[in-house]
Order: structure tokens, then C-alpha cells, then sequence
């Protein structure tokens, strides 16, 4: 008996020295380009509305919902299914609008390197077309279509779902909706951003809603009504997060005030938000708030919020023996791609490697660095969950039991709830919190894996080429961008001096303001003598520190000496 224990010892040694082996060896080989490409179609499983088959990749999805909004006498049609039911609710839905959208807006390069940048723009304008739809004037929002109640009870294909659904909810002058409206309207702000150089009236039309729903959210303030499935427990998170996007377009300093003023306020549980263990999710956006905060200004409260938050998770939250940061048991590889984000975008800032291998490290984790060797972004790899819940990729119905075999269609690129907390995993459709599938799930995930790319694929991505030696005045497409405005942010502060430090140390090749293609002045030749060295750092240093007023070089938008 004796024996056979230690035997059993000798061999889990055995299985795991081996296993540790092949981790390594998978780690290196995981394929960032597929896998990001499989979670961004993922999206068009949960379409819904008339146009739902349109641009779809899944020949099993047609048209659902097709009266949604009809109660009200309003189009409310589009959009997308909440997870593996048919719900659209409004702050999971405003959240990954976002949070998807910011990472094309921060990763373009490597969208456009993997051939993903259509795709994004189309699945981003299929979310904001319906976040459109719900703000008929400047206050009113619409944020639900569909009853959880009811539609819960439905396990079937949406696009026989039989009645018509509700629109239970709306924001306007007597009824707040703070939360809704403020991450609505930062998802509309991103779209702006994203838009403006292809439809500038489309791109107009989300900016000016975005204004709208703000004012709505801070004139009227308070948690809105959902209080079943997706309850809010913070607005001024959402509040900041929108003002931080509109301070990104608009520069106006007012912005940073009133984001002053929000996170003054204490969180639901008496704390600090600065000291915020949590991550990015649709109920919590302070660190996305801090992410951005910490880009935009360079202020040294917002670093001190990441460095503490990125401390918490990578030193002191429970992990799984396989590596895995585990915040919550519903959906915990939701919360690891969120933070994997947010340590992705540090990472940038800061050039720290110890934030891109944590990134890494749970990215790495969900594709199949874990002790199951399965990767958990279904059809990726070649162990992946075959029992998602996830109504309409299943196929059946309820009766039977029908619904707990393996899904008739194949739901590719959806990222699974994940495993328990000893990295174990059951395949089971009725385990929702382990096996159902997400819009929000997915929207960091994609982020993730666009930066995880970036840094760790096998990727190029084109550095800055002008392609005419000598442009004319017909090159509608250039932009300007101020001298020492190294990252093209509109402002020039202590982030360039940053990204000026880490270029002089070769801790990057490339300044962010050289890999848009569309900049042709040398923004950190701050001499002018045509080279980029600690003499421009010097003044850059001054010019922040107010010691200098101007540079003493003077471009034009091509980049020519005018002074
Ligand atoms: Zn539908
Ligand atoms: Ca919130």
C-alpha cells in the first residue's frame, strides 16, 4: 500500500516534470494571429436583428428579434445577444462596444497586420448602430430589450424564439442611468475616434451622442434600473471613464476636473477607488479609468493606482497551481484577459517586462499553457470546450435533455467561462458559470491578444514608411502633431519625456508618433539638427518642466523646418 503511494509520488513527479516541459515548449508556439482572428468572429454568433446573417461567418445564425423595440414604437432592432441567451442588456453591451473598441483604436497596427481591421470596424459599427437606435433625442436611453426571466426559460434557436420582447428600461430626466449612460457614451466617444478618418458624418453623429449621454449620466445622477442579472454597483467609474475619452478628443481640461470630483467619492464598500483590487469589467471601469488616466496625463496618482492594482494581482491574488489569477469563480478568464489588458497598455507606458510576461503568462494559460493542455477559445487548438452554453450554437432544445449534448454548430473564437479554482475543468452546458460564453468575455480578450501579438507574435508590423520621398501638397492625409508630442496624444507632458527615455536607452525602436504613417514631422527632433538624441530630451524636459516656452524648431506638416 506503502509502495504503491510512494509510487504514485514518484510518477505525478514524473508527469509533472514532463508537463512542465511541454508547457514551455507550448507556450512558445501559440498562434496569436489565429486566435485573434477566431475571437473577433466569435461576435457574429451573438448577432441579433434583420441584418443578422449579413457579413456573418456562422451559415447556422439568421434573422432574430426582428420586432424588438416595437412596444415603444421604436426600431430597436440589432445589436447583440448578451451570452449564450438572447438578452440585450445594456451595460455589457455598452462595456464591450468599448473596451473593443479601444483596443482597434490602440492596436490598429496589428489589426491591419492580421488583416482584422475591416472586421473589427464592421462588428464595432453593428454595436453602435444599436446604441444609436436607443437615444431617439438627447434624454432618452433606452438600455434593455428582452426579460432574463423570460427568455431564460427558452432554450432554442433565436431566430424561432416565439413573442415579442419587452423594452423594461430607460434612462431620461426622471429615471437615471449614470452607469449606462456613461460607459454608452465612451463607447460612442472611441467610435468617433475610430471613425472619424472614414465616415466623419457617422463619426460627427457618435460624438455628438456621446456629449449627450454624458450630460445625461452626470445631470442625473444615480445607479439605473436592471437589478436582476446585471447589477451596477458604481457609476462614477462609468462617468470618468466617459470624460477620460472625451478629455482624449476635445483636450478640454474641465474634463480632468470633474473626473477629480467622481473619484473623491468613496466605492460601494467604503474604499479608495485608487486602491482598487478588482479589473476592468462592465461593473467596474476604475481601472480602465486609471489605464487611460495614466496615458493621457501622466500623473502620478493614476500610476500609483496601476502600479498598486497590477501589484495586488500579480503578487497577492489567489492563483490556480497551473498559473491562473483567479478573482472570481464566474467567468474567471474574463477577469484574467481584462487585467492582461490593462497590463499590456503599463506595460507600453512603462517598458516594465514583468507586466508583459504576466500578460503573456494568462493569455498563454487560456490558449493551452495550463495543466488540462486545452485551450479554452473554442475551435482554437486542438482540445477546446464542445459544450458551450450557448443557445443558439447548441442547436437543441430543452426536451430530453437534449441540450446537454455537445453543440451542433461550432461556436469558434468564443472564450468559455473557464476552469475552477484547482485548474479543473467539466464540459458541461448546464455549468453556466464555467461554460457560458460572452459578449464581455470576448471584448477584453481580443484587446489581450492584439497586444500580446504586438509584442510576443511573430507578427511584423510596419514600422513608419513614408511611401512619396517627396510629398506635395495633394497628400490630403497627413496630421499634425505638436513638437515632443512623442505618443500623438494632443498633449506634450511627462509621458513623451517617458517614451523619449526608453527610445534613448533602446528600450524601444520605434516612437509611437513614427508608426503612424500619417505623421511626417519629426515630433522628437526638438532641436531641429535632424537627429534624436539627449540634447532633445533635454529640452523636452524643459519645455514640460515650463522652463522654455517653445521649442526652438518650428515644421510644417511635412515635416520641412519652417523657422
Ligand atoms: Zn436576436
Ligand atoms: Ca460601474
Amino acid at each position: 500500500m506503502k509502495k504503491t503511494v510512494v509510487l504514485l509520488i514518484v510518477f505525478t513527479f514524473l508527469i509533472t516534470s514532463l508537463f512542465s516541459i511541454s508547457t514551455s515548449s507550448a507556450a512558445a508556439s501559440h498562434d496569436y494571429s489565429t486566435a485573434l482572428r477566431y475571437s473577433i468572429l466569435f461576435f457574429d454568433a451573438n448577432k441579433c436583428g434583420p441584418d443578422a446573417a449579413v457579413d456573418n461567418v456562422f451559415d447556422w445564425r439568421g434573422a432574430c428579434h426582428t420586432s424588438d423595440g416595437s412596444e415603444i414604437g421604436l426600431d430597436l432592432t440589432g445589436g447583440y445577444h448578451d451570452a449564450g441567451d438572447h438578452v440585450k442588456f445594456g451595460l455589457p453591451q455598452a462595456y464591450t462596444a468599448a473596451v473593443l473598441g479601444w483596443s482597434l483604436y490602440e492596436y490598429k497596427n496589428v489589426f491591419d497586420a492580421t488583416g482584422n481591421t475591416q472586421k473589427m470596424l464592421s462588428t464595432l459599427k453593428y454595436f453602435t448602430d444599436y446604441l444609436l437606435k436607443c437615444h431617439p433625442d438627447a434624454n432618452t436611453f433606452y438600455y434593455q430589450v428582452g426579460d432574463g426571466q423570460a427568455d431564460h426559460t427558452y432554450w432554442g434557436a433565436p431566430e424561432v424564439q416565439p413573442g415579442s420582447r419587452p423594452v423594461p428600461y430607460v434612462a431620461n430626466a426622471s429615471n437615471p442611468g449614470s452607469d449606462v449612460c456613461g460607459l454608452t457614451s465612451a463607447a460612442l466617444t472611441i467610435m468617433y475616434l475610430n471613425y472619424k478618418d472614414i465616415d466623419s458624418s457617422y463619426a460627427n453623429k457618435c460624438l455628438k451622442a456621446a456629449k449627450e449621454l454624458y450630460n445625461m449620466g452626470k445631470t442625473n445622477l444615480g445607479h439605473y434600473a436592471e437589478n436582476a442579472f446585471y447589477i451596477s454597483h458604481s457609476y462614477w467609474d462609468d462617468l470618468s471613464f466617459a470624460a477620460a475619452w472625451l478629455y482624449a478628443v476635445e483636450k478640454d481640461p474641465n474634463y480632468l476636473k470633474e473626473i477629480d470630483s467622481y473619484l473623491s467619492n468613496k466605492t460601494l464598500w467604503g474604499e479608495s477607488p485608487f486602491n482598487n483590487k478588482w479589473t476592468m469589467c462592465w461593473d467596474d471601469m476604475y481601472m480602465a479609468v486609471f489605464c487611460k488616466l495614466a496615458e493621457l496625463t501622466g500623473e502620478q496618482k493614476y500610476i500609483d493606482a496601476m502600479n498598486f492594482n497590477l501589484d495586488y494581482w500579480m503578487n497577492t491574488l489567489t492563483t490556480t497551481p497551473g498559473g491562473l489569477k483567479y478573482l472570481d469563480s464566474w467567468g474567471a478568464l474574463r477577469y484574467a484577459s481584462a487585467e492582461a489588458f490593462i497590463a499590456m497598455r503599463y506595460y507600453e507606458l512603462t517598458g516594465n517586462e514583468a507586466f508583459k510576461s504576466f500578460a503573456k503568462s494568462q493569455i498563454d494559460y487560456i490558449l493551452g499553457s495550463n495543466p488540462l493542455n486545452m485551450s479554452y477559445v473554442i475551435g482554437y487548438g486542438s482540445k477546446y470546450p464542445k459544450c458551450p452554453h450557448h443557445r443558439a450554437a447548441n442547436g437543441y432544445t430543452y426536451a430530453n435533455g437534449d441540450n446537454a449534448k455537445p453543440a451542433k454548430n461550432l461556436l469558434l473564437g468564443a472564450l468559455v467561462g473557464g476552469p475552477n479554482m484547482s485548474d479543473g475543468f467539466t464540459d458541461d452546458v448546464n455549468l453556466y458559470q464555467h461554460t457560458e460564453v460572452a459578449l464581455d468575455y470576448n471584448a477584453a480578450f481580443v484587446g489581450a491578444l492584439a497586444a500580446v501579438n504586438k509584442f510576443s507574435g511573430n507578427i511584423v508590423i510596419p514600422t513608419s514608411t513614408p511611401t512619396s520621398p517627396s510629398p506635395t501638397p495633394s497628400t490630403p492625409d497627413l496630421i499634425w502633431c505638436d513638437v515632443g508630442d512623442l505618443n500623438a496624444d494632443g498633449s506634450v507632458n511627462s509621458v513623451d519625456i517617458t517614451y523619449m527615455k526608453r527610445y534613448l536607452l533602446r528600450g524601444i525602436k520605434v516612437l509611437p508618433y513614427q508608426e503612424n504613417e500619417r505623421i511626417r514631422i519629426p515630433v522628437a527632433d526638438t532641436n531641429g539638427d535632424g537627429q534624436i538624441n539627449s540634447s532633445d530630451m533635454a529640452l523636452l524636459k524643459r519645455y514640460v518642466l515650463r522652463a522654455i516656452k517653445e521649442f526652438p524648431v518650428k515644421y510644417d506638416i511635412y515635416g520641412n523646418i519652417i523657422n
